[in-house]
């Protein structure tokens, strides 16, 4: 694949960890950066992805890519106590709401504080290149985390642009990735099956969906919402 030689930020030359939220997400972040020749590892701190049953699944496969292409893996814990302490009170915000902002927040605090442990001075994640979520919502958070560690930079790069969108979802289906279709929380589960009812449509049942299986329209994570560009 035809892609430009990203560098860091600011011309650091250290070490990145890269937060992933599942595997279709990460695929083009991992093959880009991987192609510049950039050192990183993959960091899954994912306490927000209900339930274990498919917590399980997105972490497969990510790990399943990682090791075919030896990246180092980072398995962090699954605290869904404290996420949904934190999320106490915002069971019913909407997607791209004050929920979400608590939900960035909480995964980037842990790995800014693992980047700064561990030897890393940059991090980014792969939650940005999906359009259904609001990227500057995501940048702000991930800015603020890195912020709260000294020598920690939060990388925001446009990971949809120069058809990064595209290439996501080719090489979701060149791999057959797991392909979740909601965003991961209950609530989001929740409300998204409440969509569907709506629409006369047949809830989501876990673990079915693979990308490149079938050549149908791809659902997808938040299919209520807009797509943001
Ligand atoms: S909808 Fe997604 S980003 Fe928002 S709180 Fe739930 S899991 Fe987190």
């Amino acid at each position: 694949m035809n892609r430009p030689k990203l560098e860091l930020p600011g011309g650091n030359d250290g070490r990145l960890l890269l937060h992933s939220c599942c595997a279709p997400c990460s695929g083009e972040l991992m093959e880009a950066i991987s192609a510049s020749g950039i050192d990183y590892s993959i960091f899954f701190y994912n306490p927000n992805i209900h339930p274990e049953k498919e917590y399980l699944l997105r972490k497969e496969e990510n790990i399943r890519f990682a090791e075919k292409n030896n990246i180092p893996f980072i398995d962090a814990d699954y605290d869904t106590d404290n996420w949904f302490a934190r999320a106490k009170g915002m069971e019913w915000a909407p997607e791209r709401g004050e929920r979400c902002t608590m939900c960035f927040d909480m995964r980037f605090e842990r790995t800014a504080l693992y980047a700064f442990e561990h030897g890393f001075s940059v991090m980014t994640s792969s939650l940005g290149i999906s359009r259904w979520k609001n990227m500057q919502q995501i940048n702000d958070c991930g800015k603020r985390s890195a912020a709260l560690y000294p020598g920690i930079t939060y990388w925001d790069y446009n990971w949809r642009k120069g058809g990064g969108s595209a290439r996501m979802i080719e090489i979701s289906k060149r791999e057959q990735f797991y392909q979740q279709e909601y965003c991961g929380c209950i609530y989001s589960l929740r409300d998204t099956n409440r969509h569907r009812k709506s629409q006369g449509r047949d809830i989501i049942r876990l673990g079915v969906q693979y990308y490149g299986a079938a050549e149908t329209a791809l659902p997808s994570p938040a299919e209520n919402l807009p797509a943001q560009e």
